[in-house]
């Protein structure tokens, strides 16, 4: 059994499978390129105001709960449930919906809007339900050593969903709702992959049955670094060791494994076994500079869009809004269409907006707010000149503060601007794509970037651009899929 372990990145995936092994006895090596922990599941502080920089909420808790069960320790952090899971807002109507998990409150919003929206939506999410159940744990939660094995798999999902498997996540929708209200916050979800619902396949509507059925979303007390900070102590106390700022940009091999990892100083880092956590795509292409992943391979491959976040600390408090926003358009199909492409697209900008501080009064100085813009737009295969980002945050700070009626612009004390130039420099990110490779029908499964390396047999890969996927529990099922992967490894 191979016992010193070394992995690249601190990502949730990384950390995940650390404390896997770890707890199995394994000696436990992080290099990480930046100085704390975390990748995207990150945090910046400044001037008393505390931001989580990527994910602000998750679903499938039970995968956190299996992942300590499986390490033998106790829940480290406490999660705290969402109802409603978060508010949608169109331009130009004061209406602001409430997304509770109650199907009854939920649908009183739909009054006069959706007719029977509560039969409808039942229907729907019964539909997204008997999906959920009959592929999850064949698609997403398997390892697969061949795409024929892959296949074998698929053939079992029963054969009523192969109608779905033909339509993109827009029409599906579109088939049980007539309301332009409906259909946009019923398939807001496609947004949370990475892509929109017209370049999203419908099978992932089985998304819908985890937002209002099966588990809803999350946050955790404290905000959502306390995730990394609680698994970074957990691994302290089994000995796991943390090297920051530590970028690995070349290697050695011998008899068909790797021997070093070499970082930016020329340092090597040895191990019996590597886990790579960075982008499973890219270091392939950057570091093993493996053809299959060369510059002009990886541009052809699907990605997802990129983000523009930004973070304002504001002397003010925000009544007119709740912990988890949505501020949408009128333009919603022209918009999806345009968003992954077209920088014009950013004239009328869509946002999502969290206020971490409203339930967290820690992340902001008294009587302040603490907010976290998350602004879909193209990666950097699209647009390459972020020159004009300031330009972009003030109209969203214009176009918010005209729609929550309060000039916010004069109250702000703290800004701070990742466009996805920041995103790909800061984390390694190809082009900035903010949850990596898409989730297409041929970037799934056996056809991800595999979680073992195709030439060292003693390499590894885990977190969002292997499988199963991008988000924070398909984090945590990639650490069990690569422990398993690793654990057989002789
Ligand atoms: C703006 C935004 C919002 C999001 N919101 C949500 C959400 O609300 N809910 C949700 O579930 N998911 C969300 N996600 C997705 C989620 O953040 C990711 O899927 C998840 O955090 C990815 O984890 P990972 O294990 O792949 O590692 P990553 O977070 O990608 O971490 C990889 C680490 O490897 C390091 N690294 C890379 N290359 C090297 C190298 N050569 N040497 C050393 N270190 C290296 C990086 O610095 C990084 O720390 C969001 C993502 C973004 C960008």
């Amino acid at each position: 059994m191979s016992k010193n372990i070394l992995i690249v990145g601190t990502g949730l995936g990384g950390l995940s499978t650390g404390l896997r092994l770890a707890s199995r006895g394994y000696k436990v090596t992080f290099v990480e390129k930046n100085n704390q922990a975390g990748g995207r599941l990150n945090q910046l502080k400044k001037d008393g105001f505390t931001f989580d920089v990527g994910p602000s909420f998750f679903s499938m808790p039970y995968e956190f709960e299996e992942l300590v069960k499986d390490c033998g320790i106790d829940m480290p952090f406490e999660f705290v449930e969402l109802d409603p899971l978060y508010t949608v807002n169109f331009r130009g109507s004061e209406k602001k919906f409430f997304l509770y998990k109650d199907i009854d409150k939920l649908s009183e919003q739909f009054e006069g809007i959706e007719p029977d929206f509560k039969k409808k939506f039942t229907a729907y999410l019964k539909k997204c339900e008997q999906l959920y159940n009959d592929t999850v744990d064949i698609t997403i939660k398997q390892n697969f050593n061949s795409i024929p094995s892959y296949l074998k798999a698929l053939m079992q999902v029963n054969p009523i969903h192969l109608p779905v498997l033909i339509k993109t996540f827009w029409k599906q929708v579109n088939s049980y709702f007539v309301s332009k209200e409906a259909k946009q916050i019923v398939s807001l979800i496609a947004f949370f992959l990475g892509r929109t619902p017209f370049d999203t396949n419908a099978v992932y509507t089985l998304l819908s049955h985890i937002e209002f059925s099966n588990t809803g979303y999350y946050n955790v007390k404290g905000g959502m670094y306390t995730i990394v900070t609680s698994l970074v102590n957990e691994l302290q106390k089994l000995d796991a060791t943390f090297i920051y700022e530590t970028e690995i940009v070349d290697y050695q091999e011998s008899n068909g494994k790797l021997t070093s990892l070499i970082d930016q100083n020329g340092k090597k880092w040895q191990a019996d076994a590597f886990i790579i956590n960075a982008d499973a795509a890219l270091f392939r292409g950057t570091v093993f500079n493996r053809k299959k992943y060369a510059p002009k391979k990886l541009s052809k491959m699907s990605w997802t869009m990129g983000y523009l976040t930004f973070y304002i600390g504001i002397k003010k408090q925000l009544k007119q809004i709740e912990h988890h926003n949505y501020f949408l358009g009128n333009n919603y199909e022209q918009y999806a269409k345009d968003v992954m492409k077209n920088p014009g697209t950013l004239e009328k900008p869509y946002y999502y907006v969290n206020a971490v501080s409203k339930h967290n009064p820690g992340c902001a100085p008294e009587g302040c707010e603490a907010l976290f813009f998350v602004c879909p737009v193209p990666n950097l295969l699209f647009k390459q000149d972020w020159s004009d980002s300031d330009e972009i945050v003030k109209s969203i700070i214009d176009d918010f503060s005209a729609r929550i009626n309060q000039d916010i612009s004069k109250d702000i004390v703290f800004q701070m601007v990742y466009t996805p130039e920041e995103w790909q420099n800061q984390f390694n990110l190809y082009k900035g794509a903010g949850l990596g490779l898409s989730h297409d029908m041929l970037q799934i499964g056996a056809f991800r970037p595999k979680n073992y390396d195709e030439k060292f047999s003693n390499t590894f890969y885990v977190g969002a651009s292997t499988i199963p996927g991008a988000g924070l529990p398909m984090a945590v099922i990639s650490s069990k899929l690569v422990t398993e992967r690793i654990l057989n490894y002789e």
